[in-house]
């Protein structure tokens, strides 16, 4: 059986001399493996779609095991990710975090325009990488069925004004006073809790696009990371080095 689908290459691991095994994401069946005979040879049909981050249209063919590239006609190369260390650590951690939610259905076609979109922000570099991280981590995970309850205080219903604290274990907002109550601090200034929920309540393109100052920026992106790690079932390995490359 044959299918053809554009799907973005996630991950690549080299099989002998000039073979491949790739993770494509795709929007109608989520992530597939598929063995690309032969694609690191220069004179390979192969050799330009497979790459890792390229978004091809895919020709496959269902195999005993796993899915055999027989075309890929690259759609888009995310140039910018390979200027630095950061713009390609990011965009692995990413892969990984879609990786470990494997949306599938309507998930699958959201979550991939969601990592697409991101990664063409990464490659074009004219936002901070830090915010792209954080629209990532909530939108990919609120997405795939962890949509943080943000309308208002858990404790009061209160709506705004002042610090509030957003509980990462629950998706629960606190006021300032609710919080207190329990002992806990807020972590969030009014700027990020605005932000929070424009990340996570508008539509696709929309959700990058808003500015933070410095260090609302740094609440968002704690909070972001922190409730994304609770929604996963295990931890990252490509954070680590982003962590050293993007502190
Ligand atoms: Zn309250």
């Amino acid at each position: 059986m044959q299918i053809v689908t554009p799907g973005l290459v996630l991950r690549e691991v080299k099989v002998g001399e000039s073979d491949r095994i790739l993770t494509i994401f795709t929007p109608g069946q989520g992530m597939i493996t598929a063995s690309a005979k032969g694609s690191l040879r220069l004179k390979s049909r192969l050799f330009s779609g497979c790459g890792l981050f390229c978004y091809s249209e895919f020709t496959l063919f269902a195999g005993r095991t796993m899915y055999q590239v027989d075309d890929a006609q690259v759609k888009r190369v995310f140039h910018g990710l390979s200027a630095g260390i950061e713009p390609m650590a990011l965009a692995m951690y990413l892969a990984e975090i879609a990786q470990s939610l494997s949306p599938t259905g309507r998930e699958a076609e959201t979550g991939l325009r969601l990592l697409l979109n991101s990664l063409y922000l990464i490659s074009e570099g004219q936002k901070d990488l830090r915010q792209i991280k954080a629209v990532y981590e909530l939108r990919a995970v609120s997405e795939a069925g962890y949509l943080p309850q943000l309308l208002c205080c858990a404790g009061c219903n209160r709506y705004d004004g002042g610090d509030f604290y957003f509980d990462t274990d629950s998706g629960a907002l606190l006021c300032a006073d609710c919080a207190q109550k329990q002992d806990k601090r807020p972590n969030l200034d009014p700027a990020a809790l605005v932000a929070l929920r424009h990340i996570c309540l508008v539509d696709d393109r929309k959700a990058f696009s808003f500015t933070l100052a410095p260090a609302s920026l740094q609440r968002l992106c704690a909070v972001a990371e922190q409730y994304m790690m609770r929604c996963l079932d295990k931890p990252l390995k490509s954070m680590e080095f982003l962590k050293q490359v993007l502190p």
